[in-house]
């Protein structure tokens, strides 16, 4: 069952440069498929991973997750934002 609020969420497209609603993510992809980057784009917004999984069959989730962009690993982040800074403070 789709949830309207979350399909009325607005945020800037990256691909655009212009605001989009959720909505728009869904359908914006090649042959009108969801956007290979909707993971990446709304996953700190809500969690698009778990909404798509509720409300596609297995196998468009599971096509989806074979092609889509993912979010950055929230550690690795961590991890690199460290050694770069560390690397700053030698140099
Ligand atoms: S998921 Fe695709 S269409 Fe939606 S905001 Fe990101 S790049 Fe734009």
């Amino acid at each position: 069952m789709t949830d309207p609020t979350i399909e009325n969420l607005e945020r800037r497209c990256p691909r655009l440069g212009s605001p989009i609603t959720f909505q728009y993510c869904l359908i914006s992809g090649e042959d009108d498929t969801i956007c290979g980057k909707i993971l990446d784009c709304w996953w700190e917004r809500f969690d698009v991973e778990n909404y798509l999984k509720n409300n596609m069959s297995a196998a468009e989730f599971n096509s989806l997750m074979a092609r889509a962009e993912k979010p950055p690993n929230k550690i690795s982040s961590i991890v690199e934002i460290v050694e770069a800074a560390k690397k700053r403070v030698e140099d």
